[in-house]
This record gives C-alpha cells, sequence and structure tokens, in this order.
C-alpha cells in the first residue's frame, strides 16, 4: 500500500565531460505531484516532454537534482529501485529471450535466495492472477511469443514480485495497432485486479484517458495539469491541455469583444451572452469549441458558415463529425449519423460550452466546467 508524492523535483541531465553540448538539459521542472495509494495515473504528452524522466526519477532509476521523493511520506529520494520495491515495464520487454517465461519470473528469487517454497506460491499465484491461457505461456521460450505475450510475460515478472509501485513506459506502443487495443484492455483488466499503485506513461492520449484513473499532462519538463479525464476536457489549465485532450479536437476561432457585442470568426455578431459578461475581456480572444458544442444547422444561413470537407460516420457510435473549415481555421462538428452529404453548414457555439483564452497566449480565460446534466 504505497502512495507517492513529488515535491518540486527538479532533474537536469549533465553533459558527458568534453561534449560539444556544454548546457545541462532540463529533464524536469519543478514537479509536484501526489499519487494514492492504489490509483492508476497516466502521464501523457510529446516526445522528449520528460515522461520517461518523471518515471525514472520515481523508481530511484535517476535522482533528483533538486526536491523531494516519498513513499508513504517516507523520503525516498536517494533510495536506489531495489530498496523502493518497484516493478517495471518498459516498451522493449527487457526479458531474457532464451529463457522460458517460467524463468523470467523466477528468477528474481533465485538472485535474492528466496525458498523454493515462497517462489512456487507466488508464480501460482501469479499466473492464476493474469488469467486463462498464461500458464501456456509460462513454458514457453520467450522468443517464440509474440508482441503482446511478451508484454503479458513482462507485466507477470513484475506482478510476482509484489513491487510497491508498478510503473510502465509506452509498454504497448510497439504492437500493431489492433494488438494494442486488445493489449490495453488486458492490461486494465489486471491493474484492476491488482490494486497496485501504478503510474503508465504513454504519448497517446486516447491510451492516457483509457488507462489513468487521473492523468497528468507535461510539456518541456512541467506538469501542466493533474486531474481526472473531467477536469481536463472541461476545465482545461490552458489552451495546449485544451487542445491535447479531446477527438476530433476542439477548435479554436477568433473573438472579439466591443462593448456588450461579441463577434467570432470576424463574421458572426450576437449580443455577450450573459454568463460570459463578468469573464470575458473588452476586445481580442480566442473561443474554442468542442465538436459537441456547436449547434448545427444544414439549412438556414444563420450562424458561421462551414465549408465541408467530409463527413466521417461512425456507425458504432451512432454519431457522425463533420469535417471542414470557418473562415480558413479547421473545424469538426457533431452531427447526427443520417446527416446529409453537403458542401456547407452553420454553427452556432452553445454558449454553456464554450471555452475562451486569451488572444496571444494559453491562459484560459473561462471554461465550461463538467455540465449538468439533470
Ligand atoms: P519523454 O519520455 O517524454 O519522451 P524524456 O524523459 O526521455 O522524455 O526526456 C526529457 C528530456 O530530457 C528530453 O529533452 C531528452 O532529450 C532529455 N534526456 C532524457 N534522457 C537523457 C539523458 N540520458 N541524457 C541527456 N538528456 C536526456
Ligand atoms: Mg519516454
Amino acid at each position: 500500500m504505497t502512495s507517492v508524492l513529488l515535491e518540486n523535483v527538479v532533474k537536469y541531465y549533465y553533459p558527458a565531460v568534453g561534449a560539444a553540448e556544454t548546457k545541462p538539459t532540463l529533464g524536469l521542472d519543478h514537479v509536484t505531484m501526489k499519487i494514492e495509494d492504489g490509483e492508476t495515473i497516466s502521464i501523457v504528452g510529446p516526445s522528449g516532454c520528460g515522461k520517461s524522466t518523471l518515471l525514472k526519477v520515481i523508481a530511484g532509476l535517476e535522482f533528483a537534482d533538486e526536491g523531494h521523493v516519498r513513499y508513504n511520506n517516507v523520503e525516498v529520494t536517494q533510495v536506489t529501485p531495489q530498496d523502493r520495491g518497484v516493478g517495471m515495464v518498459f516498451q522493449d520487454y527487457a526479458l531474457y529471450p532464451s529463457k522460458e517465461g517460467q524463468k523470467n519470473m523466477s528468477y528474481f528469487f533465485e538472485v535474492h535466495h528466496r525458498t523454493e517454497e515462497e517462489k512456487q506460491q507466488r508464480l501460482k499465484e501469479t499466473a492464476e492472477l493474469m488469467g486463462i491461457g498464461f500458464e501456456v505461456l509460462m513454458d514457453r521460450q520467450v522468443d517464440t511469443l509474440s508482441g503482446g505475450e511478451k508484454q503479458r510475460v513482462g507485466i507477470a515478472r513484475c506482478i510476482v514480485r509484489e513491487p510497491n509501485v508498478f510503473l510502465m513506459d509506452e509498454p504497448i506502443s510497439n504492437l500493431d495497432a489492433k494488438l494494442r487495443e486488445r493489449t490495453r484492455t488486458e492490461i486494465k483488466r489486471l491493474l484492476k485486479k491488482f490494486h497496485i499503485t501504478t503510474i503508465y506513461v504513454t504519448h497517446d492520449q486516447q491510451e492516457a484517458i483509457f488507462m489513468g484513473d487521473r492523468i497528468a499532462v507535461m510539456r518541456a519538463g512541467r506538469l501542466e495539469q493533474f486531474g481526472t479525464f473531467d477536469d481536463l476536457y472541461y476545465s482545461p489549465a490552458n489552451l495546449f491541455v485544451a487542445s491535447l485532450i479531446g477527438t476530433p479536437p476542439i477548435s479554436f476561432l477568433p473573438a472579439e469583444r466591443a462593448g456588450d457585442t461579441l463577434k467570432i470568426a470576424g463574421v458572426l455578431s450576437v449580443p455577450v451572452p450573459a454568463a460570459l459578461a463578468g469573464v470575458l475581456p473588452q476586445g481580442r480572444s480566442r473561443i474554442g469549441v468542442r465538436p459537441e458544442g456547436w449547434l448545427v444547422q444544414a439549412q438556414t444561413g444563420e450562424g458561421l458558415a462551414m465549408s465541408v470537407a467530409r463527413i466521417e460516420r461512425l456507425f458504432t457510435e451512432r454519431a457522425a463529425f463533420a469535417h471542414g473549415e470557418v473562415a480558413s481555421a479547421a473545424v469538426n462538428a457533431l452531427v447526427p449519423l443520417d446527416f446529409p452529404e453537403t458542401r456547407q453548414i452553420f454553427l452556432t457555439p452553445d454558449w454553456e460550452r464554450a471555452y475562451f483564452f486569451a488572444a496571444d497566449s494559453e491562459t484560459a480565460l473561462h471554461t465550461p466546467g463538467v455540465p449538468m446534466l439533470f
């Protein structure tokens, strides 16, 4: 049972002595976060933003230059991975390819001179936990297994040691799309059973949303926001988070307030909605609207004219998206599945679902918050 606390963690990578580059790279920039006991969190962000570095600092594979790492409020900042009791699964499996699954799993018990009885007991428990068909994998040599099967063995090898904290760094990004979907469902099912504090790193926002009870969004070494999907989606901390979360993404259009009139994209003038009167500054800003935040009309000429490039029909979701442009900005709008094929539609923002950002920075001026459905 372990909670993990990071407090103002700073991590630099120093260039090797004599290297052409002399400036250190900032890997983590004052990261503070608390991961609750038993929780699964995802860390997401573009390549190079510090996800792996954060994981390594939590594991003890890298040490923080400033700040603190605590497990259950006990300082572990300088403690080695072995003594933190972490289990790690990486993208490349780091298994012994010429050994059977079972040998990969039991290696730890042999190295640490645990009893044969304990080893057999844990192997049995873990095989049961891993579910139907796993015992077959345990008897096979690792290099005869598929990518997905190797990853299951990799996970089992961690779990068999009963780690305090379970760390996964893009564990399925090497698998092809179909297998990735299956494997992530499988991992999620296992994590539900394990009740181990888990930190799951991915660059894929949909995977992050699927895996994490909460999601940490990183950029350039900083933690931009840490919260539930609803927090990130309805109350993004800034424009970066708003654009990262959501498929298809939120659209942005220029907005300008003059007195009590608001002009969108230079063409649609409306009275400033009462709920926004106190938050919208005079002058320029940006409005953000998600696909479901548009009121869509196929016929009339009211609202913003959108030229439709294509309509994407998602039969399994019973919905469709119109993709196109409003005043040369990319816009995606949710429409009914049976929406007619058409080249032009008219959009008006649903003001209760509108986001506003500063014109020249990523600052959020107004976010809608989770909608009240009842
Ligand atoms: P991510 O996992 O999000 O792709 P990383 O944590 O690997 O990002 O990297 C964060 C930053 O630190 C990047 O700028 C990267 O180039 C740098 N970095 C990572 N590892 C090292 C290292 N061993 N030496 C020098 N720089 C590194
Ligand atoms: Mg990485």
